[in-house]
């Protein structure tokens, strides 16, 4: 099916305030999980609709909270999240960083006890947008390990998240913004969901034998892995995103005495520069500039329609599914509306309310 982006924000900003959220944080977060769909990241859309609800409604996340700073070196801020949304704490974070930059050329923001951060890109855009270079080191926790380690067999990490943004004067900014493994949980979540297979070299089973089914993560009595991208050095990226977004970020890495509730937490080490503290910004501007054209006339391989740069395939999917409207697979949609009851509203009226352009 396909759903007109406008409507499902307010849909999903309706169901996240049933489930106790205020409705500012309701609507951001909605925009902040349809922006996700919007990008092409299913992952991180409306599908975390019902992990988001039930967060809040077991008490594991809270709605209400915002960003603390527990500690203050000037460029440097440690945060306290302490459980609040997100996109909410995420972006206050950020806030609080590009202030720092802009007065110092350089600020390290470590953000602790998030809620699900979701698509990461959304904080390097926000710095972006401000003219600034960000990194942002994630790891998640919370709950049981669904990633095995370069040459294990049994689960150690989850989907530690990398994403590093370059920022261009005319907004179309340069953004890597990736999980560490193969494929990003939610896309193996995705992919269960529509019953079809994960691209090779994402999955293990239970003896550590690759295969490409996703109900070895989703299904039931699921006792498979997913595998970082990229053999030992993907695996390498993963780590040091553990050890520098979890220990450093919030003390808070996959190590077994940590608790696991079930509610998906983030903690996020983000490294922020100035350009123009470093030297010329016009001179910096031209030389990404020339260099992205370079890139871009790069003859593309067989079967490829053209060279790309990290950002790419979002802003063409925003440009698509803006037009189109989002699509949604039955048992994704589904589960956003069981969410809906869960939180005490009426499943037919809430279904009523979205625009499906496409059954
Ligand atoms: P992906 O594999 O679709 O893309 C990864 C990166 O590669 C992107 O920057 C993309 O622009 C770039 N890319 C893709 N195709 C390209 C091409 N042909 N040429 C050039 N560049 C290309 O992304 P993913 O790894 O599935 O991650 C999806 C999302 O999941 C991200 O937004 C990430 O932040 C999020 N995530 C969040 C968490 C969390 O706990 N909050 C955990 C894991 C992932």
């Amino acid at each position: 099916m396909l759903i007109e982006h406008m409507s499902l924000t307010k849909v999903t900003s309706a169901i996240l305030v049933a489930a106790g959220a205020p409705s500012a944080h309701a609507d951001a977060v909605a925009h902040h999980l349809v922006e996700a769909n919007l990008k092409g990241h299913d992952s991180h859309g409306v599908g975390m609709v019902p992990s988001y609800v039930k967060g809040m409604m077991d008490q594991h996340v809270d709605p209400h909270r915002h960003a603390q700073v527990i500690k203050d070196n000037g460029a440097i801020v440690s945060i306290d999240a302490g459980t609040g949304l997100g996109r909410v704490v995420g972006i206050e974070a950020m806030d609080i960083g590009v202030e720092r930059t802009k007065k110092h050329g350089l600020a390290c923001v470590a953000l602790g006890n998030a809620a699900h951060l979701g698509r990461i890109g959304a904080f390097a855009e926000h710095c972006a947008d401000h003219g600034l270079v960000s990194m942002h080191y994630v790891n998640v926790v919370g709950h049981d390990p669904m990633v095995v380690a370069f040459g294990g067999r049994d689960r150690r990490f989850i989907t530690n998240p990398y994403c590093c943004a370059v920022p261009r004067p005319d907004g179309q900014h340069v953004v890597l913004d990736m999980a560490t493994t193969t494929v990003a949980a939610g896309k193996v979540r995705v992919a269960h969901m529509k019953g079809v297979p994960v691209p090779p070299q994402s999955l293990v089973d239970e003896n550590g034998v690759e295969t490409t089914d996703p109900g070895v993560i989703f299904g039931e009595n699921a006792s498979g892995a997913m595998q970082p991208f990229g053999a030992h050095k993907g695996y390498g990226l993963m780590v040091i995103c553990e050890l520098l977004g979890g220990a450093l970020g919030g003390l808070f890495t996959m190590q077994p005495e940590h608790p696991r509730l079930g509610a998906t937490l983030n903690n996020m080490l983000s490294i922020l520069i100035d350009p123009a503290a470093i030297g010329d910004l016009q001179a910096f501007d031209q030389e990404v500039g020339a260099m992205i054209d370079y890139i871009n006339t790069s003859t593309p391989a067989d079967g490829v329609d053209r060279v790309r740069l990290p950002g790419d395939p979002e802003k063409e999917s925003t440009a698509r599914r803006m037009q189109h409207g989002i699509e949604l697979d039955p048992n994704s949609w589904n589960s956003v509306l069981d969410s809906a009851e869960y939180a005490g509203l009426d499943r037919a009226q809430v279904a009523a309310m979205t625009t499906i352009t496409q059954p």
